[in-house]
């Protein structure tokens, strides 16, 4: 056993599986053995493995500046570069870019940002946040609060209480509709949930809204259709901002440009980005605020001297530069258009995945999906054996996927996948469902 105090793991288990290298969408043990990266990493490696323009864009960087912050006036020009790209490229109005290293500090950015705003225009009783049950938003103090899921909170005396944050329904309706309820019905029920919370804590309590436009810790959940129309409808009327969560869904995932897109989500105030904004070559993360928000936070920040919130890695160069390049090959090489095109294919064939009696359901957006596993279709019971052996042998036969929220099987392969690779996971995938059933039995 060696000193390291894993993340998001048993720590009564032993160290399982040594990665060596990558190239593509694979990935090798050290024994050599290749794996297809169905889960992109953690949902972030966009381009692969082993690109070589984007090592020696990295490399050219580290040689040239390998470090600046970016506190009290100093700058250079990949921040300047990347703050600008993204505005450009993201749905908020007057978009600002406040940068960090991780989803979760792009999410405590956020958090404190709303806190300066709305102390700025002179409101700072609103400074709720709304979140949803079954939502991942992180794991720092403040974004673990934002997280619903049970691991996440417990031993942690989490939610933190001073935060102020509130629960709403998650929108699954294969888990969360009641009766015969159709997807309209659960839709205007969980929506009147929503209103009715807001009416009882206050309208003028509550600063935001926050939603990953689909999850992914959670299980890979897409929202019934209107969902969010109903959603941001409400939150207009009682003056809340919505804020869109998009360290997964950025970036060509769901086959557009954002999950906003996909969505339907009109103008979020605030958008949440890490992951793929660099493909996960360098850290980096980005908290997206309107730019009507900013001016009031300018006069606050004149009014104390400074704007007293930054890390040391704020702007880091090399991320800067990896994420500049990283949007530029994404860009360049049609790889939104690759996940449109893929994603397209992977979903039709993870439809194939009903033909299994144990398979409850299949979802997805372009190349993020999941299934989920069931004891028997009726009963609805999650089969969380199932899911963990499934995603043994998946491992077993050279394919990496990840087994969320207990019984469901997440896919989400690097955005350059090909179609062949697309059937790889499939077929793989598919074996190892049937290896997993016929050893149950
Ligand atoms: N938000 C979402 C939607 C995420 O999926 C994640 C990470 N899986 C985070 C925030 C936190 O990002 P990080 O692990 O980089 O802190």
């Amino acid at each position: 056993m060696s000193a390291v105090i894993y993340p998001t793991t048993n720590l009564a288990a032993t160290e399982q599986l040594t990665f060596d290298r990558g190239e593509g969408v694979y990935v090798y043990d050290r024994d050599g053995k290749q794996y297809l990266e169905g889960l992109a990493g953690l949902w972030c490696t966009g381009l692969g493995y082993g690109n070589r323009e984007l090592i020696d864009t990295i490399s050219e960087q580290l040689g040239k500046l390998s470090y600046s912050h970016t506190f009290g006036g100093k700058t250079h020009q990949p921040v300047i570069d990347l703050g600008n790209k993204l505005a450009e490229m993201v749905p908020v109005k007057d978009a600002m870019v406040f940068f960090g290293n991780s989803g979760s500090d792009a999410n405590d950015s956020h958090i404190k940002m709303l806190r300066y705003y709305f102390n700025a225009i002179g409101k700072p009783e609103k400074r709720k946040i709304i979140t949803r049950e079954r939502a991942y938003h992180g794991v720092t103090v403040a974004a673990g609060s934002l997280t619903s899921l049970p691991a996440n909170l417990a031993h942690f005396d989490a939610p933190l209480d001073a935060l102020g944050i509130l629960r709403t329904d998650h929108p699954h309706y294969y888990r969360g509709a009641q009766g015969d309820e159709t997807e309209a019905q659960f839709v205007a029920r969980i929506c009147n949930n929503l209103e009715q919370l807001i009416l009882a804590e206050g309208p003028q309590t509550i600063a935001a809204f926050i939603a990953e436009p689909i999850t992914g810790a959670s299980g890979v959940i897409v929202p019934p259709a209107g969902y969010y129309e109903k959603v941001q409808a409400i939150l207009d009327k009682y003056d809340i901002l919505f804020w869109a969560d998009e360290v997964i869904t950025g970036f060509g995932r769901t086959g557009e440009l954002f999950g906003c897109d996909t969505m339907n989500i009109q103008q979020p105030a605030m958008m949440s980005f890490a992951k793929q904004l660099s493909s996960a070559y360098y850290p980096i993360s980005a908290a997206v605020i309107r730019g009507d928000m900013y001016e009031p936070m300018v006069a606050a920040s004149e009014e104390v001297g400074v704007f007293g919130h930054g890390f040391t890695y704020s702007g880091h160069p090399v991320a800067c530069a990896a994420a500049l390049k990283t949007l530029e090959i994404y860009q360049r090489d049609g790889l939104y258009q690759n996940a449109a095109d893929q994603g397209k294919y992977l979903q039709s064939r993870l439809a194939e995945f009903m033909d299994f009696e144990q398979v409850g359901e299949v979802r997805g957006k372009g190349l993020l999906g999941a299934i989920e596993l069931v004891e028997d279709r009726t009963s609805r019971a999650p089969d969380i054996a199932l899911a963990k052996k499934v995603t043994q042998a998946a491992q077993d036969n050279g394919l990496i996927v990840r087994n969320v929220a207990g019984n469901a099987l997440a896919v989400c392969p690097p955005l350059i996948i090909n179609r062949a690779q697309v059937d790889e996971m499939v077929e793989k995938l598919k074996t190892a469902i049937e290896q997993s059933i016929g050893s149950a039995s």
